[in-house]
């Protein structure tokens, strides 16, 4: 028998709804009233619980501030006609948390927990859920290491969260971006495919020193060589060459962006040309000198699409054509924007309702 978890609820006393400042919301900054949370004793799941958002005990000595044994989500709801919230893809983001989690050696998050999870957490919060275009609720799953030992092994006791930001319309400004040929974010055989702590702390401070020399993001490349591009910061990368949607193929040093396949299934169903395949930076740098690659532009949960304006590489900025003769991003972020508020059909099922 299949033992039902049930959420129990403790509700704040007081919101903080009331003071918050819709019209000014730094990304992340600001956590609904409420959080999830469930453990994982003795190889179960347990105690699923919605606490009010706040300061919570863990053992200093837990592996998941020692030893990066964590790993997270992003996905994003926006508020239907009715009140509703409508998750974008919500399922695709426990599947890879579940592969992230079994390259850490961590506890795999059952359906029922997170599904359960969300849904109680939407439920109390749902007010929280921004109704402004391009405004949404920035949804956070991560899963950590609750053993409590110094030595490093896999561990055998985890929690699970849930916590929510609303977050302001995000305007895109086109950015500067630099090839990186000196730092590696993730290496073939690492970890680069997982949502894991570890990989985005090691690229603060690469990102730091190109963030002094003017560019907003590093278009990372493969450790090895540094000869082929990998992605962008918490972003997939695209460009259009010629009248080719391009983009990297997967591997295990780049992540599998859900907004990435969402992107690329939006445009092969209309029925632009797609190629998923190497793309070097020389290819890259040339197609940029003599005018084939017309777009460039980031796509991760955060911004859909990110333009991008300038790549600087080996000390020389190519300038992208002026994002005003963009087509292929303005278009496919518009049908993307119009689904995932709910205004446009959703053909690929990718909306659920909470
Ligand atoms: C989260 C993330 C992305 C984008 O993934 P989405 O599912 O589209 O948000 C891309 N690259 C990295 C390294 C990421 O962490």
């Amino acid at each position: 028998m299949v033992e039902t978890l049930k959420v129990e609820v403790e509700r704040v006393a007081k919101s903080r709804l009331p003071q918050v400042d819709f019209s000014n919301l730094p990304f992340g900054k600001i956590c609904t009233d409420h959080m999830f949370m469930a453990d994982f004793r003795n190889g179960a799941w347990g105690n699923l619980r919605i606490v009010p958002f706040g300061y919570m005990p863990i053992s200093p000595a837990t592996p998941a501030l020692h030893y990066g044994q964590s790993v997270f989500e992003g996905l994003k709801a926006h508020r239907g006609a009715n009140n509703e919230a409508l998750v974008f893809r919500p399922m695709d983001n426990w599947a890879r948390l579940n592969r992230s989690a079994e390259r850490l050696c961590m506890a795999q998050v059952s359906e029922e927990v997170y599904v359960e999870g969300l849904r109680a957490l939407i439920e109390l919060d749902r007010t929280w859920i921004p109704g402004a275009p391009g405004s949404s609720l920035y949804i956070r799953p991560f899963l950590f290491s609750a053993d409590e030992i110094i030595g490093i092994r896999p561990s055998q006791d985890f929690t699970f969260m849930i916590i929510a930001s609303p977050v302001g319309a995000y305007y895109a400004a086109p950015v500067k971006v630099k090839i990186e040929t000196h730092y590696t974010r993730a290496v073939a055989g690492g970890t680069g495919f997982a949502k894991a702590g570890g990989n985005y702390g090691g690229a603060i401070y690469p990102t730091k020193l190109a963030n002094d020399q003017g560019y907003q993001q590093l278009l990372w490349t493969d450790g090895r060589e540094h000869a082929n591009i990998e992605e962008s910061g918490t972003m997939n990368v695209m460009f259009v060459i010629d009248d080719t949607l391009v983009t990297p193929a997967l591997s295990d040093s780049i992540l599998a962006g859900i907004t990435r396949d969402s992107v690329l299934t939006v445009a092969r169903s209309e029925g632009m040309r797609v190629e998923e395949r190497k793309v070097s930076v020389k290819e890259l740098i040339e197609g940029l000198q003599n005018g084939r690659v017309r777009e460039a532009f980031g796509v991760g949960t955060a911004a859909t699409i990110a333009p991008i304006e300038a790549i600087g590489h080996e000390g020389v900025d190519y300038h992208l054509p002026a994002v005003e003769k963009s087509s292929v991003a303005p278009h496919i972020y518009k049908t993307l924007d119009n689904l995932k508020r709910g205004i446009a059909p959703d053909p690929f099922g990718w909306i659920t309702k909470m």
